[in-house]
């Protein structure tokens, strides 16, 4: 199933000029591909196709006058001419009404990306020869497999948006559901199941002590250019190789547990329960703890939740959360039977009334399945 997107951009300033020299061109490349149209047809031509009106445009680069087309990517005019060729068509099909020459003042200017370029990195997107650029807010989904259509930079005379289609797992609001799952979001393991389905964590071991190495080699020298007084506006060489090192792991750890993220909850979502229950976690209340900060900052327990609210709104499923003083884990899901006491470290769940013996996670996971029923 194909979804559309759209998320309001926020370009700095010399994105945004960048990005209405795009327009620009879009425009103008539109409205001269439909005045050859016109031309050619009052001569007593037949329809001129795309490939040969690009052809066109390609000479016409070369000339000095038109210099300034070269200055965005060349996918921009391309596109403008085949979107022309298009309501071309479609008027002599007696589908649409005869193309309109587009204008500055009518405020529906937009620009073409291409699908395969088209790249996403947590609230920023990629632009051909304009660069990453800020979004509003990140919906549009990430991840392995997923494919992008028809990705279009748009200007409403006020705003500038980007507007995207996004194959997504197919829909399952029609088919019957099965029963609900309760999730608990570990520390130990990403999510264990009602049901008996377990993911662990991904190992991100080896980057985090690249991390490290990279970090501290890095803060001795900030440490030395403060000693030395040396402004941060002249790093070295050395300097700034480090810290783009120290970026692009980043990006490396933050895309493997996004893989395993995405790649979890569209499993879940997939066997289509009637309700998900997850807790309230007071992610934020979480992270005081010094012990478990850095654990849960890499379990992106949030981002899960995130995934999780979408997913689940897509395909019918209901997603509650528990109440945050729901006992999920100090209490017996076979008897329910409340324990005063139960510390991180205590793995299995022993009830002291029924005796029953189960994994910690698990016997969280079916309090919260309980929940739904
Ligand atoms: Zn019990």
């Amino acid at each position: 199933m194909i979804r559309s997107f759209k998320v309001k951009l926020h370009p700095t300033e010399a994105q945004k000029i960048l990005m209405f020299k795009s327009f620009g061109t879009a425009r103008w490349s539109y409205n001269w591909a439909l005045n050859r149209q016109i031309e050619n047809y009052k001569a007593g031509g037949k329809f001129i196709n795309a490939i040969e009106l690009k052809k066109e445009m390609t000479k016409l680069k070369k000339l000095e006058e038109f210099k300034w087309l070269s200055e965005v990517s060349a996918k921009i005019p391309a596109q403008a001419i085949i979107d022309l060729c298009e309501a071309y068509k479609k008027f002599f099909k007696k589908k649409s009404d005869f193309p309109k020459f587009k204008s500055k003042r009518r405020n529906k200017d937009s620009f073409f990306q291409r699908e395969d370029e088209f790249r996403i990195k947590g609230k920023k997107v990629l632009l051909e020869r304009i660069g990453y650029v800020s979004m509003a807010e990140n919906i549009i989904p990430v991840g392995e497999g997923i494919k992008y259509y028809n990705p279009r930079i748009k200007y409403d005379g006020i705003n500038i948006w980007i507007t995207v289609g996004a194959e997504v797992s197919e829909n399952q609001t029609d088919k019957e559901k099965t029963e609900p799952i309760g999730i608990d979001l570990g520390i130990k393991s990403l999510v264990v199941c009602s049901n008996g389905y377990k993911v662990k964590r991904p190992s991100i071991k080896k980057y985090l002590k690249r991390l490290k190495r990279f970090q501290r080699r890095a803060s001795r020298i900030y440490i030395n250019m403060e000693k030395n007084n040396v402004s941060f506006k002249e790093k070295s060489k050395r300097l700034i190789k480090l810290e783009k090192q120290i970026l692009k792991t980043h990006q490396k750890i933050t895309n493997i547990l996004n893989d395993n993220i995405h790649k979890t909850t569209a499993k879940l979502v997939r066997l289509n329960p009637s309700v998900i229950v997850i807790e309230d976690l007071n992610v934020k209340g979480m992270f005081k703890n010094k012990h478990l900060s850095e654990t849960l900052k890499y379990s992106k327990l949030g981002e899960v939740i995130r995934q999780l609210k979408y997913k689940c709104d897509w395909n019918g499923i209901k997603l509650i959360t528990a109440d945050r003083w729901y006992p999920s884990s100090k209490m017996c899901s076979s008897c329910g039977e409340k324990k005063e006491k139960l510390s991180l470290s205590e793995r299995v769940f022993v009830c002291d009334k029924c005796g029953l013996h189960i994994d910690r996670d698990f016997n969280a996971a079916l309090n919260l399945k309980n929940l739904a029923m």
